[in-house]
This record gives structure tokens, sequence and C-alpha cells, in this order.
């Protein structure tokens, strides 16, 4: 057996000796690639075989679709736990094992809640589920009850980097804001990134910083354009069971969306127009506007507290100094379960999404491991849970990282790494807004793969992946991801099979593995997130910010604080 593995890795390393030359003599000319020879081999040694077999593995019915808080889900947990044990890793996680425990409350809306809106003259409108409001209840208590009055707060912002305040000081403890989604409208790459979405923009932070505030409650109003998805989505994404860390800071008891001619009805019972007020809601002039309206809800849950887990190991860094810090590797191993109640296919296997960043993150664990020389920094492998449910388990890891935040100099994270051969190019959007970009794009060069630029910035799909949790608490991070160009293939076809699996598969069932498959390219990914990881592990001084982005102050913060 032993003697096959060998044989077996003597040709993928053959296969990859010209990267390796490459990136040899590119570092010689340079200066700026300082791989050691012992991790160029143990590069060439990640294997799309190996890839492969984890992903046909954690995507096997069996582990039907590795729901959160599910016998799937904790038997994917138990299998990449397992993998680290045999490749020698340290345990990361709690009282020395692998497994770091994430508490988690299941909030499931009950029908007889009620949510209506009070006029101070005028008749009271009692709104309908679904079609008029979507409402949880972040308390995650079973009965809570709201009677407070509405304050409208523009685009519910304060962020001081682009001198702007809704807020004003004005004080909103005990209210419901009513707020619009998105954020100010710029062509301006210095407010607000222009067009690009911050995460200003996002609702999360919208009722996080509601919370922040005192705010009982936070109404956004649902506007097609500004949300960039229509009701449909809001509606289908809030009507179900909807999972929440276990409260640690200050919630909501109502965070709700409306349509928008509830809001026009809001508008118009406190003799104001709506447009009129979107308008004023543009200006750095805006101030709060308390309306003569009440919020009287009657918030009534079914709450389901339960567990899950994030897998976590550590490769000790080899510096005596440095090995207190970490470059930190992440990859979700959820999916989204089994439907029972579903006819036909009812397992969302999850193979793309994301078996294939568990593949990768395994394999650049196995090399990390495999190498004679360790690298200075240490080095964290990190498979997180419940990223299909808000990405709870990267935020649980962000707030209770291993090593404090500001002692990880770096996160490369891996989501939905599609088969498709051998790619031309690499994504790895985020990255432009960190000191390590340099490096990225010289390894990107080493490489041979052309950066492709966020197609979307407006989408703002830089805060849709765990990499984002990191970034919250001030680490630098970003994904890496493959373009659309591949070897044998012009760009189209790479757009056409993106465009294929979001219209057909994305999220789907027939998200399956396919013994044709061509795993070349998640190993290509895996070799670059190695080289990146290593030479971030040896950099003399860890990675930052740009200076004024926006998670700059969270990386001063968390610097401070590990002194
Ligand atoms: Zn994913």
């Amino acid at each position: 057996m032993r003697k096959g593995i060998f044989v077996f890795a003597a040709i993928i390393f053959i296969a990859g000796v010209s990267i390796a030359q490459k990136a040899d003599k590119s570092a010689k000319a340079s200066g700026s690639v300082r791989l050691p020879a012992t991790a160029i081999n143990t590069m060439q040694q990640i294997d799309p075989q190996r890839i492969r077999a984890h992903v046909r593995f954690l995507a096997h019915d069996l582990l039907e679709g590795r729901g959160t808080g599910a016998r799937g889900g904790e038997i994917a947990a138990e299998y990449i736990g397992t993998q680290f044990a045999l490749y020698g890793l340290k345990p990361a996680g709690d009282n020395g094992t692998y497994m770091q425990k994430v508490p988690l409350v299941g909030i499931t809306p009950d029908p007889a809640t009620t949510f209506s809106l009070v006029p101070s003259s005028g008749a009271r409108m009692d709104l309908k589920p679904l079609d008029q409001y979507v409402a949880y209840d972040q308390t995650q208590q079973p009965q809570s009850d709201v009677n407070a009055d509405i304050v409208f707060v523009g685009y519910g912002i304060e962020a001081p980097e682009y001198k702007w305040d809704d807020y004003k000081g004005v004080d909103v403890r005990g209210k419901v804001l009513l707020m619009l989604v998105n954020e100010p409208p710029s062509d301006d790459p210095k407010f607000f990134k222009g067009k690009a979405l911050t995460y200003y923009g996002r609702w999360t932070y919208k009722y996080e910083e509601a919370a922040r505030k005192g705010a009982v409650g936070a109404i956004l109003i649902h506007k097609t354009e500004m949300a960039s998805y229509p009701w449909e989505v809001v509606r289908n994404s809030n009507s179900a069971e909807k999972s929440y860390l276990k409260v640690e800071g200050p919630v909501l008891k109502v965070a709700s969306w409306i349509q928008l001619d509830v809001a026009g009805q809001i508008a118009s019972s406190s003799g104001m127009n709506l447009d009129k007020m979107m308008q004023d809601a543009q200006s750095r002039n805006f101030q709060p506007v308390p309306l003569p309206v009440k919020l009287q809800a009657h918030m009534v849950s079914k709450v389901r507290p339960f567990e899950s887990a994030n897998v976590i190991a550590m490769l000790p860094g080899g510096d005596t100094k440095l090995r207190n810090e970490a470059v930190i590797y992440t990859a979700h191993y959820d999916h989204l379960g089994i439907r029972p109640d579903m006819q036909g296919d009812n397992i969302y296997n999850g193979a793309n999404d994301n078996d294939t960043g568990c593949g990768i993150l395994l394999e650049i664990a196995r090399a990390y491991t495999e190498s004679k020389q360790r690298p200075r920094r240490s080095i964290l492998f990190a498979s997180v849970t419940a990223e299909e449910q808000g990405l709870l388990g990267s935020e649980y890891l962000g707030k209770h990282p291993p090593i404090p935040a500001g002692q990880i100099t770096l996160d490369l994270n891996f989501d939905d790494v599609p088969p498709l051969g051998s790619p031309e190019e690499v994504e790895v959007s985020g990255a432009e807004r960190t000191t390590f970009f340099p490096v990225v794009q010289n390894m990107a060069k080493t490489f041979r793969l052309t950066i492709r630029p966020d197609s979307r910035p407006e989408a703002g799909h830089y805060y849709r992946s765990d990499h984002f949790s990191l970034a919250r608490v001030g680490v630098p991070s970003f994904s890496i991801n493959e373009g659309v160009k591949y070897k044998g293939h012009d760009a189209a076809w790479g757009k056409q099979q993106a465009d294929e699996y979001t219209a057909k598969h994305y999220h789907q069932p027939s998200d399956e593995y396919h013994p044709e498959s061509d795993f070349t390219g998640d190993a290509a990914m895996a070799r670059f997130g190695f080289a990146l990881g290593w030479e971030a592990a040896g950099q003399a001084k860890e990675v930052g910010w740009q200076h004024g982005d926006e998670f700059e102050p969270a990386r001063l913060k968390s610097a401070s604080g590990s002194e």
C-alpha cells in the first residue's frame, strides 16, 4: 500500500515540476516568492484524485446533504476531524478536541404572530404575513411584545469614514426603526465605494446597528431595484425556520421587512410622501424623522436550541516567536440537508458547494504536514458549519478564535470551486483591499493565472461567504476561486458552465458528485492557496488592510487587544 502511494506521489511530482521550476526562477528574479524547495515539493503533491475522493465521500447520499445539526452534518465533521488526526495535526477545538461546539437556535415564526401599524389618527393596518411583511424575533424567546413609536432613519447607516450618520445622535432606544435597504447611491469610489456594495448596505448590518443603538425593532422597506432581488426572495428566505447563534449581544424583538406599498401607506398616514422621504435620505444632512405611527407586534416563535461544530486543527509554526501568530484556512462543510416532504431526489448533496472547498482544505492541510520544513507562523485549518444558515459557524469562529484575532495574519477561504478542468484565471476578490495584494499578484503570475476582477461588485458577494466573518473581526481575508477561462475553452464556455450551474444546480439536489468531473482546477487552487499561505506565514509583519478600508478599525482594535 505504502509503496503504491509513493509511486503515485512521484507521478504527481513529475507532472508538477514545471511549475516548481518556474516558481524557483521567479523567486530569484523578483524576490517576491520565497517558497523553499521543500515547500514547493510538498505543494506539488497536492493531488486532484485525493480531492475527488473527499468530494465523493462527503457528497454521498449517506451523508444526507450535511444539514447543520443533522446526523449527516455530524458525520462530515467527524470525517474531517479524522483526516486532521491522520495528518498528525494538533486539535484546536474545545478541550483538546478538533470540535469547537457552536450553540445555535432555530426560530420559526408562528402563525399566531400579529403585526400592526397604528397611526395616531386614521385606521390601523393589520398586515398579512408573507404578502405584506416578514418578521423574526431575534431574542430567541417564545413570545415578545412590541408597542413602540416608529422613527424613519433613512439608510440606518453610521459610517464615520464616509462622514455619514443617519442617526445624528438621536436617541432611538425602545423605538422601531424604519429604513431603506442598500446605501446612498454614488459613482465616487471614495464614497461607499461607488457602485460596489459595502457592508453598510447589507440588511444584516442594518439590524445589527439598530440593535446596537438600543432599538427594539427594525423594518426594512423592500424596493426591488434597491435590494437587487425581488420580494419573493425576501419572502422565501423568511418563511421557514431560521438559525441564529445563541444570543451573545444586543438583538431586536422585531427584525422585519415590509413591501414598498405598505411603506407608502405608513408615509401617507403620517401626512408624508415616501418618494420625498427616500430622496431626503440621500443627503448627508438627513435627520431622523419620528412618525406618528406605532408598531404593535405580538411575536410568537417556535424556538429550537441545537448544536453543531466547527472542525479546527493546527500545525505549530517553526519560528519560536512567530508561531504565536497564524494563517488560517477556512471552508464550510455544511449544506442544506434533506427535505423529507419533497418528491423524488430530496438530498441536497452540495458536491460543489462545498465539498470541493473541503477537499481543497484537506489537501492543503496534508501538504503542510508532509513538508520537512515548517512555515514560520502556525497554520490553522477550520472547516466551519452553518454557512448556509447565514455564515453562523464562521461568525462563531471569528468571535471565539483559537488564538486572538489580532494574531491571525490572513484567512484564505474556499467555497464552491467547480471541477471543470485546468483554470487560467483566479478570483481573489477582496485581496486588493489588503497589504498582501502585491504578493497575490506576483504569485498569480508565477502560477500563470490571470486575476479576474469581481464582475458584479454591486451584489456584495464579499459579504456572503465565510471569509467575511473573519474580516469583521479584523483579519485580512478573501476567498480563492477559479475565474471562467479554462485551458482548451474560451471564456464564454466557462461563463456558460457557471450560468448553467447557478440556474440548474446551485442549492438544488442535483449539485452531485460526477465521476467524470475533472478536479485539476481544484488542485490548482489548493496549490495557489498553499503557496500564498506559506508566504504569509513567513512575512516579517502581519498582513493588514489598506488604509481607510472599512475593516481597518476592527484590525487596529484587535491588534491593541492582543498586546
Ligand atoms: Zn458554499
